[in-house]
């Protein structure tokens, strides 16, 4: 463990941004990182950033404090019973890889996650979901450390108040945990989910004869690698904003103007909006000012075309919430984390 100083953070976010950290480490143990933060440069007013595979966020500015980068390695199978393996990965795992090793030990639940950016450690924070299962569908508990009372704490399912793109760390806890370890609780028998998205579809084209999670992870590697810009080739941090929900009053009242407008019903009184389509019918996809964009297969998603500025991206993501706002009435809530 070394503390650096003026570190560029240009490779530790998927966006490419190149600001800088005033102090920058690893930890790769709780000892470490409890000695992080008792370092006399740590003082209270001094901001710290944890940071996982920093695919989530947006550097606007330099970060003036620690930047401490989650190092946490180990998997781990905790316990079984006749309908659950417990596994317990630390923070600093790939999620992927970790996805591929549940997967080759025969861990069902998480199949559909395949391929999301980042580390273990962050997938609670928005409980993070694609292809019709969420974080909170698996979840078993985590320990996390209180950077203030210098104690790991245990947080069950209900601890975490897990919603769409949600949780206790985001809102009333937030910068408050470090979240060291995550167990979920993964399936023998699988229960396989194919409805959402192109999953079926994909499964016929590889021309699938046994259905599996092995299966199931591969056609969603496969959709996703062709939707989704690859951060390494064109800097982003997946979908910019969550998708936006409505009382299906307003919904109904939209599809009158806006016949073609796609929802969702979500819960008995409310209408999830796909936000990417809201973004098109404002002009926004494909649009390009300097380095910052609009990605032009996916509205949802903007990018850095080289050396934009995180301040460009965000004013740009400014201007897309002010003229949904407008058109639909209807306000576009950030997902990706501001720093
Ligand atoms: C191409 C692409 C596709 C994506 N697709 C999806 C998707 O389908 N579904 C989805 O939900 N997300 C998606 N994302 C967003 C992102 O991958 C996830 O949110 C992921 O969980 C972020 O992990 P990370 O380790 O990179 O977090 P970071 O970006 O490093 O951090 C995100 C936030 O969590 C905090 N944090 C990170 N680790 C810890 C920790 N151990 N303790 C406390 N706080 C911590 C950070 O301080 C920060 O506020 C996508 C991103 C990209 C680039």
């Amino acid at each position: 463990m070394q503390l650096k100083e003026n570190v560029s953070l240009k490779p530790y976010n998927t966006f490419g941004i190149n600001v800088s950290a005033k102090y920058f480490a690893n930890f790769t143990s709780l000892d470490e990182l409890k000695e992080l933060l008792t370092n006399s440069k740590f003082q209270t007013p001094d901001s710290y950033l944890i940071l996982g595979g920093g695919s989530n966020i947006l550097f606007t500015k330099d970060f003036d404090g620690f930047v401490l980068k989650n190092e946490l390695k180990g998997i781990g199978l905790v316990k079984e019973d006749d309908t659950f393996h417990y596994v317990k990965a630390n923070a600093g795992e790939n999620w992927h890889q970790f996805v591929l090793h549940c997967i080759s030990n025969n861990y069902a639940g998480i199949e559909n996650l395949s391929l999301i950016p980042g580390n273990v450690g962050a997938s609670p924070m928005q409980n993070i979901g694609a292809y019709g299962v969420e974080i909170k569908d698996v979840f078993y508990e985590l320990e996390a450390y209180h950077v203030n009372d210098n104690a790991v704490q245990k947080f069950s399912l209900e601890d975490c108040e897990f919603g769409y793109r949600e949780s206790v760390f985001k809102r009333k806890y937030k910068d408050q945990f470090v979240i060291l370890n995550v167990t979920y609780k993964l399936r023998k028998q699988p229960l396989f989910n194919t409805s959402y998205g192109a999953i079926e579809e994909e499964l016929k084209k590889m021309d699938v004869k046994e259905l599996s999670i092995k299966a199931i992870s591969q056609a969603v590697i496969n959709i996703r690698s062709s939707k989704l810009p690859d951060p390494k080739e064109i800097g982003n941090a997946g979908s910019f904003f969550k998708n936006p929900t409505i009382p299906n009053e307003k919904f109904h009242s939209l599809q009158n103007e806006f016949p073609k407008i796609v929802g969702y019903p979500f819960g008995e009184n409310e209408t999830k909006l796909a936000a990417g389509w809201l973004i098109e019918q404002c002009g926004w996809k494909g649009f390009r000012e300097g380095d910052a964009g609009c990605h032009a297969k996916q509205a949802l998603v903007l990018v850095n075309y080289g050396n934009a500025k995180g301040e460009e991206i965000y004013n740009l993501s400014s201007k897309i919430v002010e003229s949904v706002k407008d058109k639909f009435g209807v306000k576009l809530e950030r997902e990706v984390n501001i720093i």
